[in-house]
């Protein structure tokens, strides 16, 4: 193929700063001679390599053509001048009248007043600024785009130099350009709480091309052709799969990957990036460092997704470049026995998949939060921290990181002294720890005799487990979706059976209170086909969930139940239906419950020997049909985490609202003291079984107005005992009775005050 005398020369020129820089001797020396190559094949009089050092600071490391003297003394601030204006954009820039650009900071020590345009390009690597590559022309001179383009190669390529840390110490180079390596706070919302510390381990590891410069182009462009070929057919195979699953989010989302990756212009700037002498995985990766410059000051959330798209093409074609045939090497690898698992979203089952007794935290970029990962991290018992902004530009793997989930903080790379005011609260953790697991046998009875039932929430064994060290009486809410979520595949209902079986048998003669699934909305299972319109919902949790698809769907609750009652053989078998909304609701769905007992009575296997079927209550229509509901309800169950959404009209996973509404107010303590009296009058256990409960002063409050039964994370079971053991409820009645008309918008100062005034462990 007939190819320019640009091309061929670019090429050569790259093998000959590949050969220079490999050679042995000082590395400065080898600086010098590569910028004085550079200068003479772009026809410049001036090259000069700025290299950014500790404080955001680039540095004048070499220059042919501005004086000697200049070197290592010229510095230059982030955004400061030209040449930090390129290192702050990450952008190249081409001026062929630089002296007149509202940016131009003269520094007489360089000679540059001479010179009067510029060309610089950012040295990049992995997406992040390591100095600036910059040519400069005595005349007026229009730089082309090809010139450019040839510039930001060649910045490529030096970019190992830089990296390398034979130039500045590895410990200066870090991350973003932006005081490398220094100790770092990102902050986020906190998906779940607690403290931990490890060391990061990124979800997707990104691709680095390590070798740069080709010897043959045309290998490359084969090279090059068989990876885009077979990323295509990994592609399209994924689409297969899910045919089956109808049109939905998954295959839109693949189906617009395709696109993406047959994108022309993409493809023809990967492959010109070869023919001017770079390896299959560099032209990729420079072309990637190209499209994350252009597309990076874009704030429009439509286009991020198509950078973000980009990022995971290039990553893939990267690894299919690098890894063993394409394989993913992700989980592969050597991974730490202390995980902090950084990346930009995650399902539920990606989670499972790492060990979870290294697991210790995680830390989420992405704005929406499958529910069920945080779900997850309740079981596992690790903070979690979603909409970390910045999260996989700043943290590089095998960094410390220090997840302190309570303030929703991270801390990257922490100082000494912040690790040691860490290990001091970590010792403290652990003592509280010991001293609630001293609690485990003693009864649930607060000092004037009030007895409290207290269960666990669990949805994968490893919840069930805590029975055991926690002292719980039962199994409060058994969330069913959960090994769901964690499948590949539906599970049918003899897999099903399995798993309910499995935690019955763990619970032994503990009660466990199955919930029907609650799925929908943002907890999509992925192999189950969505209607068309439900990506399309504005208002997933007010969508098609729960029982609303169980009642619409009906085989898939049939399915459900009937695994339940195979499951539950002999014993006393507890069902529950999630978000329901009226009487009529709950009573097709109980309907079905008779139903499948009388098929099971045909068969041979022993039924359960009761069967008792209740509630959860979170939405607020149904508080309108209590008399209808208690009369045929056997229990009833607050959903306090939807309720209180519903009941505020304030969406759960908003941070901006988080904070608005409390739970401690006179509308949710009047509204659950008038259920839980009429409850009692009815005889119907009531159970409250969300976040709240799980806090003390909650807790405290809510035995105040009546409630007796809680269910709650395994973690929170030690703190809200120590609270009951240490509390008298007829003196917190007749404080709380005061309380009753308050205007106020909360009560917590009040409870909080009480709770100290009698002594009560909060
Ligand atoms: C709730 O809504 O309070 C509840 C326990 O259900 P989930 O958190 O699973 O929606
Ligand atoms: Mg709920």
């Amino acid at each position: 193929m007939a190819e320019s005398g640009a091309i061929s020369a670019s090429r050569r020129l790259l093998q000959r700063l590949r050969d220079l820089m490999a050679s042995t001797g000082d590395v400065q020396e080898r600086l010098d001679q590569v910028v004085r190559l550079i200068a003479g094949n772009m026809v410049a009089e001036v090259c000069s390599v700025y290299v950014m050092r500790a404080g955001e600071v680039l540095e004048l490391f070499a220059s042919e053509g501005l004086k000697a003297e200049a070197v290592h003394l010229t510095r230059l601030q982030i955004g400061e001048g030209i040449v930090g204006d390129i290192a702050a954009r990450a952008r190249p820039l081409a001026l062929s009248d630089a002296q007149s650009h509202p940016n131009f900071a003269y520094r007489p020590e360089t000679g540059e007043e001479v010179y009067q345009s510029l060309m610089g390009v950012p040295i990049l690597r992995g997406g992040r600024v390591m100095g600036v590559l910059v040519i400069q022309n005595r005349t007026r001179r229009a730089y082309t785009e090809e010139e450019v383009e040839t510039l930001q190669t060649i910045a490529m390529v030096l970019a190992e130099l830089v990296a390398g840390g034979e130039l500045v110490s590895p410990d200066e180079l870090g991350p973003g350009g932006a005081h490398p390596l220094s100790p770092m706070r990102l902050t986020g919302v906190a998906f779940n709480q607690g403290l931990a510390i490890g060391r990061a381990v990124m979800h997707q590891p990104r691709a680095v091309a390590h070798r740069l410069v080709a010897e043959d182009a045309e290998i490359e462009l084969e090279r090059f052709g068989s990876a885009l070929e077979g990323m295509h057919t990994a592609i399209d195979d994924l689409i297969a799969a899910t045919d089956i699953a109808q049109p939905g989010e998954h295959r839109e989302v693949l189906e617009t990957f395709r696109l993406i990756a047959e994108d022309r212009g993409w493809i023809g700037r990967i492959r010109e990036a070869i023919r001017g002498g770079l390896t299959a995985e560099a032209a990729v990766q420079r072309v990637q460092d190209d499209t994350r410059a252009r597309m990076g000051q874009i704030s429009d959330p439509y286009l991020k997704e198509r950078l973000a798209d980009f990022e995971d093409l290039t990553n893939r074609l990267l690894l299919h470049l690098i890894g063993e045939n394409g394989e993913n090497v992700g989980l592969e690898r050597d991974l730490p026995d202390d995980i902090v698992l950084v990346s930009r979203a995650m399902g539920p089952a990606e989670l499972l998949d790492y060990d979870r007794n290294r697991l210790r935290a995680v830390l989420l970029e992405e704005g929406a939060i499958h529910s069920h990962v945080s779900i997850v991290a309740r079981a596992l018992d690790i903070p979690l921290i979603g909409r970390v902004s910045g999260a996989l530009d700043r943290i590089e793997a095998g960094d410390t990181v220090i997840v302190d989930g309570d303030n929703a903080t991270a801390f990257i790379r922490p100082g000494e002294d912040v690790q040691a005011a860490f290990a001091q609260s970590m010792a403290a953790a652990a003592r509280r720890r010991e001293a609630y697991a001293a609690l485990r046998d003693e009864p649930a009875v607060t000092r004037d005799g009030v007895a409290i039932s207290l269960n666990i929430n669990a949805g994968l064994l490893v919840d069930v487990q805590h029975l055991d060290d926690t002292g719980a009486e039962g199994v409060g809410l058994y969330r069913t979706e959960i090994p769901f979520m964690v499948r590949p595949s539906f599970p049918n209902v003899d897999d099903q059976v399995e798993i309910y079986e499995r935690a019955l048998e763990v619970a032994g003669t503990r009660p466990v209170v199955f919930r029907t699934l609650d799925v929908g909305g943002d907890k999509i299972l992925p192999y189950v086909a969505a209607p068309p319109s439900a990506q399309e919902e504005e208002n997933p949790a007010m969508g098609w969930r729960a029982i609303r698809i169980a009642l619409d769907r009906p085989a898939i609750l049939r399915q459900q139940l009937r695994a339940m009652i195979r499951a539950g053989h002999g014993r006393e078998l507890h069902v529950m239906f999630p978000m329901v909304a009226e009487v009529a609701e709950f009573d097709t769905a109980k309907e079905m419950v008779t139903r499948e007992l009388e098929r099971a009575g045909t068969g041979r296997k022993t039924q359960p020997s009761a069967v008792k079927v209740g509630v959860m209550l979170e939405v607020p229509s149904l508080l309108f049909q209590l008399p209808a509901l208690l009369q045929r309800a056997d229990f009833v169950s607050i959903g306090s985490n939807d309720l209180m959404q519903f009941l505020f009209a304030a969406d759960r996973g908003n941070p901006r609202i988080a904070e608005r509404y409390d739970v401690l107010s006179p509308p949710v303590l009047s509204l659950l003291g008038d259920l839980a009296a009429k409850c009692r009058t009815a005889g119907v256990p009531l159970t409250l079984c969300g976040e709240m409960g799980g806090r003390p002063l909650e807790a405290m409050a809510l035995i105040g107005v009546g409630i007796r039964r809680f269910s709650m994370a395994p973690a929170s079971l030690g703190p809200v005992k120590a609270m009951l053991l240490s509390l008298d409820v007829g003196e917190l009645q007749s404080y709380m009775s005061q309380l009753t008309d308050s205007a106020a918008h909360s009560l917590r100062p009040k409870l909080r005050f009480f709770a100290k005034d009698h002594g009560v462990v909060i």
